[in-house]
């Protein structure tokens, strides 16, 4: 008769130890799915929010250029050899190698999300902007016709916002300035920086009567 008891225990115990079981692995797979889920929204909002306006971030490439970004990384201002750094302009250039070797003794590392564009690129984002704002008046105010500044190897979008915050603090040291109060990204040469400071910046592009 004391047998029961026992035989119940034995029974018992290992179904009610697997239930938990099954219990703390399905927390632990909801867990994992929540903080992926979570992972894929914030670097979908830093994408979007980043690159919601002047340049998608990878436009370029999805224009069927030439350039080829299928290794996944970043383009750097070291990258030469790719024509949206190595055209442009040798000063722009020299800065950026200057200030992007002095920022990474901070730990701060710039990337190009944008630099050189054909005048079909930019037509392209142009007519892209127009499709997005509705209307020419309002696409100006985000994206330069193709008299840009990038068109003529003379303007740089620089990422993340690490490297921006770097350059808003230290960018004129180098002659690097933000030209349009819109786009914190947009760099471009100002020698006179170097001693007198950064100028004021434009509101937007269609404020800059160097486009128009
Ligand atoms: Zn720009």
């Amino acid at each position: 008769m004391n047998t029961l008891p026992k035989q119940h225990r034995e029974t018992w115990l290992p179904a009610s130890r697997r239930r938990r079981r099954r219990g703390l692995l399905l927390v632990l797979i909801i867990a994992i799915a929540l903080v992926t889920t979570a992972i894929f929204a914030i670097v979908y909002l830093q994408h979007s929010l980043l690159n919601r306006s002047e340049t998608p971030a990878f436009g370029v490439e999805q224009g069927g250029e030439p350039q080829d970004f299928s290794g996944g990384s970043e383009l750097s201002v070291f990258d030469g050899d790719n024509p949206m750094v190595g055209n442009l302009d040798p000063e722009l250039r020299q800065a950026l190698e200057a200030a992007a070797n002095d920022a990474a003794g901070s730990g701060v590392h710039f990337e190009v999300n944008s630099g050189w564009r054909t005048v079909e690129e930019q037509e392209r984002l142009f007519a892209e902007a127009v499709e997005q704002y509705g209307s020419e008046r309002e696409a100006a105010r985000w994206v330069a016709p193709p008299t840009s500044m990038h068109v003529q190897g003379k303007a740089v979008d620089i990422g993340p916002m690490t490297a921006t915050d770097w350059l808003a603090q230290f960018g004129s040291d180098y002659g690097l300035c933000q030209t349009y109060s819109n786009e914190l990204w947009h760099y471009e040469f100002v020698a006179e920086a170097i001693d007198n400071g950064c100028p004021v910046a434009y509101a937007d592009a269609s404020e800059d009567p160097r486009l128009y």
